[in-house]
């Protein structure tokens, strides 16, 4: 089912998460019974994130370092697989411009159709991690607007190389990204809520957002889409701080504030256990307040950690 029909006809807010493919090496076993008790709050979706190539040096024994492109969490097709297979639910795989071709793009679409998914969440990515930029493939996308258009393309049954043709039609249902906080390169909401409506223009049915701590922040976004014309659902992305680490790496990864009563409770602890605990009865009050709002749904990133999410969720659903 589509993700805006799973939507349309819910009669409250839904629960929904986002889980990362395992390291390489690592078995999908773990990670499916891992998230099986979250089945408890019934998620009509699962979205499974896609991970770029990244660049290692292996050194060779005359001391020459070889730069070596290599996937660490491969697989996201197949997990989206197994999870339609195992839990009967609708899985939601990321699709990335980064190192894509358009080529290599319509054939994930293909594969991806053959196996019975019927929605995207169309990125653009950011630059493997040791660039400092995007660079998008020679016959690549350079924005996720034109990745929207060529999925919408296909839904017409157009294909890259027989555009005169019409062949066999896609029915995706594509979702893209808003920033609560805004796009680190954007340089003002407005310019990125103009490049947002874009997406939407293209095609895209519903917004995910960027997780964020401050709901303000969330309804405050939602408001100005809505000023710009912008119509479509806007699901909230909610991550719950677990560990002292997160509390510097979260704004700087991904460029958004820490509001001063969370982090008043959080300075006082001295543990990941502590963290933990604030991080949860935060993402509850959050919760709790998004739902009273009627969000259309709740979207947890959980890293593929469900204890966190289940705990939550347990206080909402
Ligand atoms: P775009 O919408 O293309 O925007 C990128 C930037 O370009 C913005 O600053 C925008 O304002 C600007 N822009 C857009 N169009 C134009 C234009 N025509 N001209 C000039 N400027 C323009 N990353 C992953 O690698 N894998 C994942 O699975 C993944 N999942 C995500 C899920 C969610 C819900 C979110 C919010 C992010 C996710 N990301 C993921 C991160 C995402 O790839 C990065 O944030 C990336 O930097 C931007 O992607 P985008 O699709 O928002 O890009």
């Amino acid at each position: 089912m589509k993700i805006t029909e799973h939507l349309g006809s819910a009669k409250e807010t839904l629960f929904s998460f986002e889980i990362l493919p395992p390291l390489k090496g690592q078995s999908l076993k773990e990670l499916l019974e891992g998230i099986s008790p979250l089945m408890d709050f019934k998620p009509p979706f699962v979205d499974v994130t896609y991970h770029r190539e990244e660049y290692i040096y292996k050194k060779h024994p005359n001391g020459l370092l070889e730069k070596i492109s290599t996937k660490k969490r491969p697989g996201t097709v197949g997990i989206c697989a197994a999870i339609m297979n195992r839990f009967h639910i609708d899985a939601v795989p990321h699709l990335l411009c980064g190192g894509f071709t358009r080529e290599e793009t319509e054939n994930a679409l293909i594969d991806l159709n053959f196996i019975g998914v019927e929605n995207v969440l169309a990125l653009r990515g950011d630059a493997p991690k040791s660039e400092g930029k995007f660079i998008a493939e020679a016959e690549g996308h350079g924005y996720a607007s034109e990745l929207v258009e060529q999925i919408l393309r296909m839904n017409e049954g157009r294909y890259l190389h027989e555009e005169t043709e019409i062949g066999f039609q896609t029915d995706f249902c594509v979702g893209v990204a808003g920033y609560p906080e805004k796009h680190f390169e954007a340089p003002s909401l407005k310019f990125d809520l103009k490049y947002l409506k874009e997406k939407v223009e293209k095609g895209a049915e519903y917004i995910v957002t960027q997780m964020f701590f401050d709901n303000q922040k969330y309804f405050e976004f939602v408001d100005q889409v809505r000023a710009a014309g912008i119509s479509v659902p806007i699901i909230p992305g909610i991550k719950p701080i677990t560990t002292l680490g997160q509390i510097t790496m979260l704004p700087r990864t991904f460029f958004l504030d820490l509001p001063d009563p969370l982090m008043d409770e959080l300075y006082k602890c001295k543990t990941n256990a502590e963290v933990k605990e604030v991080g949860i009865e935060w993402s509850i009050q959050q919760c709790k307040e998004l739902v009273k709002q009627n969000v259309p749904s709740l979207h947890f990133y959980t890293m593929s950690k469900a204890d966190t999410t289940y705990k939550i969720a347990k206080e909402i659903f």
